[in-house]
């Protein structure tokens, strides 16, 4: 079955624009377009997953690379405190349905 195109398939193709902050091979880090916290990005995984609902044995280490690129990001950028989360399925207020970690701080990104 193909694999349902999603808006956040389009900002990792480049195909719409969005805020990147950060990119490497393995993760896309942009402004999130309605921000809740004076800093609020999103991280995707280049690999597409639906869900942390959907993550499998063959999967399971891209949340925590997720984690982690969070983590040397917020650092770099002299972010000492954060929140990280990822929503789960529409229940849990996932609107978007390709697997994003939410990175949230009252600390202004500069640049
Ligand atoms: P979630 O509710 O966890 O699925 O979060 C989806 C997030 O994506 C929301 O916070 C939206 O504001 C954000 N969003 C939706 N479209 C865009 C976009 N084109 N560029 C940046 N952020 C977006």
């Amino acid at each position: 079955m193909a694999e349902e195109r999603t808006i956040f398939h389009k900002i990792r193709d480049k195909e719409i624009p969005a805020a990147v902050v950060y990119e490497d091979e393995d993760v896309l880090v942009f402004k999130d377009i309605h921000p809740k916290a004076p800093t609020h990005l999103l991280l995707i995984p280049k690999h597409f997953v639906a869900s942390i609902a959907d993550v499998t044995p063959e999967t399971a280490h891209i949340p925590g690379m997720l984690i982690l690129k969070a983590q040397k990001f917020a650092k770099e950028k002299g972010i000492d405190g954060y929140k990280l989360t990822f929503h789960v399925g529409k229940g849990g207020g996932q609107e978007v349905m390709y697997l994003h970690l939410h990175l949230l701080s009252d600390m202004k990104l500069e640049g």
